[in-house]
């Protein structure tokens, strides 16, 4: 029994040994990746559930490792970002390219897409991270209605005064702001209370349920219907099927966002689909 302890130790040290490796090597790559703009952001169509039109997309940043590496999914860089404090270059960096962006489309007509960026906890602990997003979006003459903000439960709940401050400001001058991944933090209701939200982001689990399960329908619908009386709209992720996207129109959804209709995807993608749709 010994050597066995003995072995188990062995193989748990080892694995936290390249676990950390992996880590260390990852960190470094990401620095280099920043420096050397390897990372670009991709689009995600939100469309409406009742006509199926783009409405607004969200923006995913995304790295490719110019060495030929394969793909690193944000929930692997972000997450290092923050602990190594490379999160406010990073942040800093996904706003400036999302307003350039949309600054360009809509030099070329395309307008009316607000754009939606995502914010994580350590990002919105940086002081002065939503004025350097105003300041950023002035410099690239784009308005409140062009850029949208998400936020997530877990990361509200770390928010302090000032935050809550910047974010009442933006609100009023008619920033979008959604809770995402809704229904998966803690306390949820108050948060409806205390922030300033304009939509909530039903999280994907509820919607992969849904179609199998009364008790997550009759969750969504209480969501939905509170979220309504509220004033706020409701975005349903994760939609990757057609009995998924048909019970959220059901359940009154605003807008979809998912693998049925677009997967995230280019800025040049993105733009020959909302060019190819007819105007309103
Ligand atoms: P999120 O904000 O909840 O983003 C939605 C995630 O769901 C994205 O994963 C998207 O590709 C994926 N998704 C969209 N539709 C479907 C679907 O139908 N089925 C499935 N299975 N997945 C779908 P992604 O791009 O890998 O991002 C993961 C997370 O990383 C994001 O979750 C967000 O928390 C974070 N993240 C991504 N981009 C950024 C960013 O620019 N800044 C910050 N701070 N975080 C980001
Ligand atoms: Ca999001
Ligand atoms: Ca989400
Ligand atoms: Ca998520």
């Amino acid at each position: 029994a010994k050597g066995s302890d003995h072995s188990r130790y062995w193989f748990f040290n080892r694995q936290i040994h390249d676990t950390l490796l992996r880590q260390h090597e990852l960190l470094e790559r990401l620095q280099r990746a920043i420096e050397r703009q390897e990372l670009c952001v991709h689009y995600q169509p939100q469309v409406s559930s009742m006509s199926g039109r783009i409405e607004n997309l969200e923006a995913l940043v995304r790295w490719f490792p110019e060495d030929g590496g394969e793909p690193v999914p944000p929930s692997e860089f972000i997450p290092l970002a923050e602990r190594f404090n490379l999160i406010h270059r990073l942040g800093d960096w996904i706003v400036r390219e999302v307003c350039r962006q949309q600054a360009c489309w809509k030099a070329a007509g395309l307008n009316g897409y607000r754009i939606d960026i995502n914010f994580s906890g350590r990002q919105i602990a940086v002081p002065g991270v939503f004025d350097q997003l105003q300041r950023c979006m002035q410099e690239y003459h784009l308005n409140h209605r062009d850029i949208g903000i998400e936020l997530t439960e877990n990361v509200l709940v770390q928010a302090d005064d000032s935050v809550l401050e910047s974010l009442h400001r933006l609100y009023h001058r008619g920033m979008k702001i959604a809770i995402d991944d809704f229904g998966t933090g803690y306390s949820t209701l108050s948060y409806l209370k205390l922030f300033p939200v304009t939509s909530l982001k039903i999280d994907r689990s509820f919607v992969t349920d849904a179609p199998a399960s009364p008790r997550d329908r009759a969750i969504l619908a209480g969501i939905v219907f509170i979220a309504h009386r509220l004033g706020l709209e409701v975005v349903a992720e994760g939609v990757e099927t057609l009995a998924q996207l048909e019970l959220m129109r059901d359940l009154n959804c605003d807008l979809v966002q998912g693998h049925y209709h677009f997967r995230p995807m280019p800025a040049a993608e993105v733009q020959r689909l909302m060019r190819d749709q007819p105007l309103l």
